[in-house]
């Protein structure tokens, strides 16, 4: 048996279940890990388990750059000297994380928003990868997943284990927080469509107990991304974005901070975004504001 914070899923393929789930894949006491956790100290718990194991970390693979998937690549980097590979758009904002808080807030981001929730600690992408197929030699497969962030990939080894990074929240996060994070909603019904089409024994979201059916799950997701776009097209009577978030914070009781707000906010424009583009609701422009206006 091995340490309990290692957990065996089929063949070379084990989990990390920290908060947030990482995955490794070992040939010949080599390792390949999937996401890097938090911050130093998820690489710290990382580092401890390779080392009770006698495994060397060749490559940490990035599913997307948000800073709860990527926190632990600078200290597992200066240790290691691993390598790092994410697709092309991932790999900007691993190696310049300000762009994550700035991206979000859309402008230069304020005091309260550079911080390791939102803003992990740079480190070097060696390796540029394609968002589908071989991941360099490794025997794992790249997925494209987007829509939860610009060009998220999902990972598959060979013991038919499938990583899904954060195209997919438990229900206990969504019927707590309701609202999940999400970039652009066209993207992530096709990835969701998408997922429900691969099979793999295990599928294992990074928020998620590993589960052998993703079914239920996939809906429950769907369902609630659903749920709140008619919520959101609701409450587009003739009002602005900031008059939107307050109802919809009423409506789902979000207490908003500086992370909720760039979080929460960052997403409400994608949905609003993809009720304009789905011809769902009009922008008007007058008196010095934008007002969002449903057309039903
Ligand atoms: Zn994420």
């Amino acid at each position: 048996m091995g340490p309990p914070n290692l957990r065996h899923i089929s063949g070379n393929t084990y989990i990390i279940p920290a908060p947030v789930i990482m995955g490794l894949y070992v040939r010949d006491n080599r390792a390949v890990l999937i996401d890097s956790g938090n911050d130093k100290e998820a690489g710290r718990q990382v580092l401890r388990i390779l080392n009770e194991q006698g495994w060397t970390l060749e490559l940490i693979i990035n599913t997307h750059s948000n800073a709860d998937h990527i926190g632990g690549n600078q200290f597992l980097q200066k240790r290691t000297n691993c390598r790092i590979a994410a697709t092309r758009l991932e790999a900007a904002f691993i190696q310049d994380p300000v762009l994550e808080p700035a991206f979000l807030y859309g402008g230069f981001p304020f005091r309260d928003l550079q911080n390791k929730f939102l803003m992990a600690k740079p480190s070097t992408v060696t390796d540029i990868i394609p968002s589908s197929g071989d991941v360099l030699e490794t025997g794992l497969e790249a997925h494209p997943i987007p829509g939860h962030f610009f060009e998220m990939i999902g990972i598959s080894t060979p013991d038919g284990v499938l990583f899904l990074a954060d195209c997919l929240f438990p229900e206990s996060i969504i019927s707590k927080y309701h609202i999940f994070y999400l970039y652009d909603l066209r993207a992530h019904f096709q990835t969701l469509d998408a997922v429900s089409a691969m099979h793999a024994d295990w599928y294992i979201p990074s928020h998620a107990k590993p589960t052998q059916d993703i079914n239920r799950l996939l809906d429950i997701n769907r369902d609630k991304i659903n749920e709140i776009l008619e919520t959101v097209e609701d409450c587009c009577r003739a009002l602005s974005f900031d008059e939107i978030l307050a109802k919809l914070c009423e409506r789902y009781s979000i207490d908003l901070n500086a992370e909720q707000y760039v979080l929460v906010g960052s997403t409400l424009k994608s949905y609003l975004s993809f009720l304009r583009n789905e011809g769902r609701v009009e922008c008007l422009y007058g008196q010095g504001r934008l007002l969002w206006k449903a057309l039903r």
